[in-house]
């Protein structure tokens, strides 16, 4: 199996090589396609496996680049995984020109506020910040319509459920959601249930 070969668009394909991918791995096989045709998706795996890149090119192959409006959200529990995550989709998007910025707490909410109305594809952040953003109505909801949530387990050890189910509130109905969790906790499987349609699931 080979990236070539799961019909993604040819400028997001040379992201995937320049950043020094040959091969898919075993969860990138699996999940990239259907994620790709808007299914939700509950991946089960733990960090290391590639989890990131599935996501990433999900999006990245889905976004409509003409339009200069946040069109997915991606959850992390930490500021460092968010941090780490829009690096990876602003690598593998370079040649797409997608435009990424990670919404954290710790950093200046002004500073948020100005990227986010000089407008961007991608929202990655931390809940609270996010949610923060959302309330202020500088990141509008208005055309996301992917929800991807990583290490769903550890958001919620952290304590997260609340805000996420709050921004989940301010989303548009019919909304992709991408799960991604080492451990299904009943916590976790009460998000599933909630938030998704159907979805495919994935064990690594
Ligand atoms: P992740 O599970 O997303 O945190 O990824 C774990 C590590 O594997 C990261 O250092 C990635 O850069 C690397 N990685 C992910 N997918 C691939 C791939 N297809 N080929 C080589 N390395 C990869």
């Amino acid at each position: 199996e080979s990236f070539d070969a799961m019909g993604l668009q040819e400028n997001l394909l040379r992201g995937i090589y320049a950043y020094g991918f040959e091969k898919p791995s075993a969860i990138q096989q699996r999940g990239i396609v259907p994620f790709c045709k808007g299914l939700d998706v509950i991946q089960q795996a733990q960090s290391g496996t590639g989890k990131t890149a599935t996501f990433c090119s999900g999006i990245l192959q889905q976004l409509d680049y003409g339009l200069v409006n946040c069109q997915a959200l991606v959850l992390a529990p930490t500021r460092e995984l968010a941090q780490q995550i829009e690096k990876v989709m602003r690598a593998l998007g370079d040649f797409l020109g997608v435009k990424v910025h990670a919404c954290v707490g710790g950093t200046s909410v002004r500073e948020d506020q100005r990227i986010l109305s000089s407008g961007v594809h991608v929202v990655v952040g931390t809940p609270g910040r996010v949610f923060d953003m959302l309330r202020r109505q500088s990141l509008r909801p208005d055309y996301i319509r992917i929800f991807v949530l990583d290490e769903a387990d550890e958001m919620l050890s952290r304590g997260f459920k609340d805000q996420i189910y709050d921004i989940f509130q301010l989303l548009p109905p019919k909304i992709q959601v991408g799960v991604f969790s080492a451990t299904m906790p009943p916590e976790a499987l009460e998000i599933t249930r909630k938030f998704m349609n159907k979805p495919v699931r994935i064990l690594v």
